[in-house]
């Protein structure tokens, strides 16, 4: 075993460049909620992999699915059709209404194509000149790393060294309506927004200025695009976090979830925008393929079949109330606890690197986010069990850092 830790190390040193800051951790296998690294040491795994095993690693029926899809067909690009991309886009379209769904590979293309779909309307609204092209969002927002959905993502921390940006970019602040409006021109063309923001700490729209925000696209004949990458797919307890406001978006953004571990993003459309992409407007080769739409068919399926968006429901109540309890104990060095349903985060006062990885030498993974916050992410399988024995091995942790109600 040491001897795949060493090597892989030295690769990884040798061969793989270092945009990432990395845990000195191999990981090996997983199964549910358990990973094992290289020694054998296993893990509650309370990052999903960023939100991405929504059903736990190697659930049997994703295994089922995706082995017997590769044994059929795993590619055959969009010159033809594929039944599991039509059965899959039926399916989401079946959860955020009448539209129509473009497949691709990742978060940052889903957003690509809001973008792009902003200035499609653009241009129909304001003449072949395209001249309605601006795109409002968030400060804080995370809509990740390709130049398009970079330019979205007003952080120095990711765009430092690579101006200049796309132009037609404007930022307002969550849960303030009149930050927007302000923003608002004849130039402008839609709102593109995450529903909660994942990588900036769990930072919650209220359903409020969600509502606000509709009524605002609606006024000024603006799309609203919701950024679900991370929020959505069951993560809250709905399907989409948006339906906690019961809005209705003009376009969702999807990935990280849908395929439970393999590859997918996918974005939905209204019918009423849906004839904006005409052939040739936009393509992903790898798009929608058999075997990542396999995959996808899988997690939906599971989640129908063992009710999981009502287990989130009901099993993230005690939950949360067991972490805004332990959060109580130690309010020294835990500001808050946000977040809804398996998309949590602690808040702590200072960096919280060093927690992170005490929580892992006591075998709990999870991932840090902006504002000093550590996201808790756990599969939409976990049981109640498995949510406890995070709570066990935060409290351990917090304890032995000596700091309590007692002593602040
Ligand atoms: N949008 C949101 C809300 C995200 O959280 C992320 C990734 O963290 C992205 C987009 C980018 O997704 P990907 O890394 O799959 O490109």
């Amino acid at each position: 075993m040491n001897t795949v830790e060493s090597n892989t190390e030295e690769l990884y040193r040798k061969y793989i460049l270092e945009n990432y800051a990395k845990a000195p951790l191999t990981i090996l296998k997983g199964d549910g909620l358990t990973v094992w690294d290289d020694s054998g040491r296993p893990y509650l795994d309370f990052t999903s992999g960023i939100a991405v095993t929504t059903l736990g690693h190697c659930h049997p029926r994703w295994l089922q699915k995706i082995t017997g899809q590769a044994a059929e067909l795993a590619h055959c690009s969009n010159l033809f059709r594929n039944a599991n991309q039509a059965l899959l886009a039926e399916k989401l379209v079946q959860r955020a209404g009448p539209g129509k769904v473009f497949f691709c590979n990742s978060g940052t293309e889903a957003n690509e194509t809001l973008i792009k779909l902003a200035r499609l309307h653009g241009c129909e609204q304001s003449g072949a000149d395209g001249k309605k092209f601006k795109i409002l969002a968030a400060g804080n927002a995370f809509h990740g790393r390709t130049m398009g959905s970079l330019a979205a993502t007003p952080s120095e921390k990711f765009q430092n060294r690579l101006h200049p940006m796309l132009e037609g970019f404007a930022f307002g602040e969550i849960n303030n309506i009149q930050s927007f409006s302000d923003l608002v021109d004849e130039d402008t063309a839609a709102i593109l927004i995450e529903p909660i923001q994942g990588e900036s700490g769990i930072l919650s729209c209220s359903d409020d200025f969600l509502r606000e925000l509709r009524n605002l696209c609606d006024e000024r004949g603006l799309l609203l695009l919701l950024d679900e990458v991370q929020c959505g797919v069951g993560r809250t307890g709905s399907f989409f976090a948006y339906e906690h406001a019961g809005i209705h978006p003009d376009a969702i953004a999807m990935a990280k979830g849908l395929g439970g571990g393999f590859p997918i993003g996918a974005v939905w459309v209204a019918e009423s925008l849906a004839h904006l992409f005409t052939p040739g407007s936009h393509g992903c080769t790898f798009g929608g393929s058999p075997l990542a739409c396999a995959a996808a068919l899988a997690v939906l399926e599971v989640m129908e079949d063992e009710d999981l968006l009502g287990q989130v429901t009901e099993q993230s109540k005690p939950w949360l109330a067991a972490l805004r309890k332990l959060a109580g104990k130690f309010p020294g060095l835990i500001k808050e606890v946000r977040g809804r349903g398996y998309l949590v985060a602690l808040a702590f006062h200072d960096d919280p690197t060093p927690f992170i990885i005490e929580f892992r030498n006591e075998g709990l993974l999870t991932v840090g986010a902006g504002y000093q916050a550590v996201r808790l992410l756990p599969p939409l399988t976990a049981t109640s069990e498995e949510l406890q024995r995070s709570v066990d091995i935060l409290e351990k942790v917090l304890e032995a850092a000596g700091t309590s109600t007692s002593n602040t």
